[in-house]
């Protein structure tokens, strides 16, 4: 293949468009081909001019580099078009539904943005004198008090940045409960219908992990987990509501027989968007639950970050959070750390991270909380779910429902390949999804059904936005229902085409080098 310095490759363009005939320049018109960075720049092109560096002149004591980098570079406005045209081949929740089951890709109101940028909360340094960020202290102690609750919960750590995160601080808060009683346990239930994040977290804290089965109904096994209760067991992971996207009703009972033999009741909260302000975790005897801010209350999210995930702790779990946390004292707001923790903390099992937390989404959460109202954030749950079974039941004559008949649906929808013709599967549904313009839904998880598809519209779409992707859906799920061998081929509107994912997981093109090999 012979690239041209200009990055123009008419081969790749025309094997990119063989629908239509392909122009000189392989866009067609807003749809502008971008090809990668070391095929367009060069390892001597950079935007910036900087000094050379007089010999001698630096501190590096013989650490500086000797040889480039070897970085490709481009002008500065190559550069800005370079990542704005790529940008433009992305999906994004700005563009349209994004029905990815368990993520909450939901609308982000801009009042949150707003908030967040003003330079009161975003200017500030975690290492301030507290005296001169009781603000951003009082945002802090504002969303933690609501997420206090709404869980029903004695305590909460704001610092996890992400929701797994989250799980391994309730863990080691579950641990360290555990040590102090002189009861270090060694084993870990998780439902089988949990998130994946589970088992790694208990696995990262040194336990061993064992599964427990689910029901033909989509929710845990509760005769199975009772009868695996022993004075091993230091605690049992559940998700609630389910990754089948369904509530376990039987929680409390749960709960109790876990308690009863001496262990604790770690919640996997990140779908609290489903119950917020309906179930408060703290009544069906939860101990430690995180909750994804990025994904409930909303920040924009799955580009990578950020991700912020609370933990709330029940009485028993309390003491051992982790510090630094703001507790307010008359009318100020004062940080508790190891020299002010004193005998009240004295338990707390050490730090997360090294300050508070993400505080933009602090700022971002306040500002969804305050503008909801506590009868807002209720109504977020009841839309989510309504959403979800409007999906649920407009679908279900096409697309296969395991658990149509467990009773409504919670915040998302689940369907599986079954029934489909000509070895048309949930991989080729989601690739013709794409063709109409849609991110694909979450597919193959839960692990519990085969071929699953996770559809979470979320509480942010109106009627006519579901209407129009339901549509979509069931146009592509006929198709696969009448076996149309074109859904194999699917992507074909898209800047790129099916894709071979075992040679781009296992020869990914990141280098000139690799471009080169992969041109041979
Ligand atoms: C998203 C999610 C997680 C993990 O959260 P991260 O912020 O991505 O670490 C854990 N459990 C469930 C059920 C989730 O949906």
């Amino acid at each position: 293949m012979t690239i041209n310095p200009s990055g123009w490759r008419p081969e790749q363009s025309a094997a990119n468009d063989s629908a239509d005939s392909p122009t000189f320049t392989g866009n067609r018109a807003l749809m502008l081909e971008e090809p990668l960075i070391f095929e367009i720049g060069s390892t001597a092109t950079t935007g910036i001019d900087f000094e050379d560096v007089p010999a001698g002149g630096n501190r590096l004591g013989g650490l500086e580099r000797t040889a480039p980098i070897g970085c490709y570079g481009l002008s500065e406005p190559e550069t800005v078009r370079h990542f704005t045209r790529l940008s433009r081949q992305n999906y994004a929740i700005d563009l349209g539904l994004f029905p990815l089951g368990s993520c909450t890709m939901k609308h982000n109101p801009r009042i949150n943005e707003k908030m967040a940028r003003l330079p009161g909360f975003a200017d500030i340094h975690p290492l301030q004198p507290a005296e001169t960020v009781q603000g951003a202290f009082a945002v802090i102690h504002l969303v933690g008090e609501w997420l206090t609750r709404l869980t029903g919960m004695a305590a909460v750590a704001m610092s996890p940045k992400a929701g797994a995160h989250g799980e391994l601080c309730g863990l080691l808060a579950i641990r360290s409960a555990l040590e102090a009683r002189g009861d270090a346990r060694r084993v870990v239930l998780v439902p089988e219908s949990a998130h994946g994040t589970n088992p790694a977290t208990a696995a990262f804290c040194g336990y061993a992990v064992e599964t427990i089965p689910a029901t033909g109904a989509g929710r845990v096994d509760r005769a199975a987990l009772e009868a695996r209760l022993g004075p091993d067991v230091a605690a049992v992971m559940i998700t609630n509501p389910n990754t089948c996207g369904l509530f376990e009703p039987e929680l409390k009972a749960i709960a109790d027989a876990v308690h009863a033999a001496g262990a604790l009741v770690y919640c996997d909260g990140a779908n609290f968007n489903a119950i917020v302000g309906k179930v408060r975790p703290g009544d069906l005897g939860v101990d430690a639950m995180h909750i994804n801010l990025h994904k409930t209350f909303s920040t924009p999210h799955g580009g990578g970050g950020p991700g912020s995930g609370p933990v709330v702790f029940s009485e028993a779990l309390a003491p051992f959070a982790p510090l630094p946390f703001v507790e307010k004292q008359g009318d100020l707001y004062v940080l508790i750390e190891e020299e002010t923790a004193g005998e009240h903390h004295g338990q707390s099992f050490g730090r997360m991270a090294a300050f508070h937390g993400q505080m933009g989404m602090f700022t971002r959460a306040a500002s969804y909380m305050l503008s909801h109202g506590a009868d807002g954030l209720k109504q977020v749950a009841e839309d989510a779910v309504l959403n979800a079974n409007y999906v649920l039941r407009s679908l279900e004559d096409l697309l296969d429902a395991p658990f149509a008949t467990s009773g409504p649906c919670m915040h998302e929808a689940l369907f599986t390949d079954e029934g489909l013709s000509g070895g048309i599967s949930t991989l080729d549904i989601a690739k013709g999804l794409i063709d109409e313009g849609y991110h694909p839904m979450t597919v193959y998880f839960p692990l519990v059904v085969h071929g699953a598809m996770l559809i979470e519209p979320t509480e942010t779409e109106s009627k006519a936005s579901l209407d129009q992707f339901i549509g979509a859906l069931r146009s592509v799920a006929e198709r696969a229902r009448a076996g149309d061998a074109s859904l194999k081929a699917a992507p074909v509107h898209a800047p790129r085409h099916r894709l071979d994912e075992t040679a781009a997981a296992r020869k990914p093109v990141l280098t000139w080098k690799d471009s080169a090999e992969a041109a041979e």
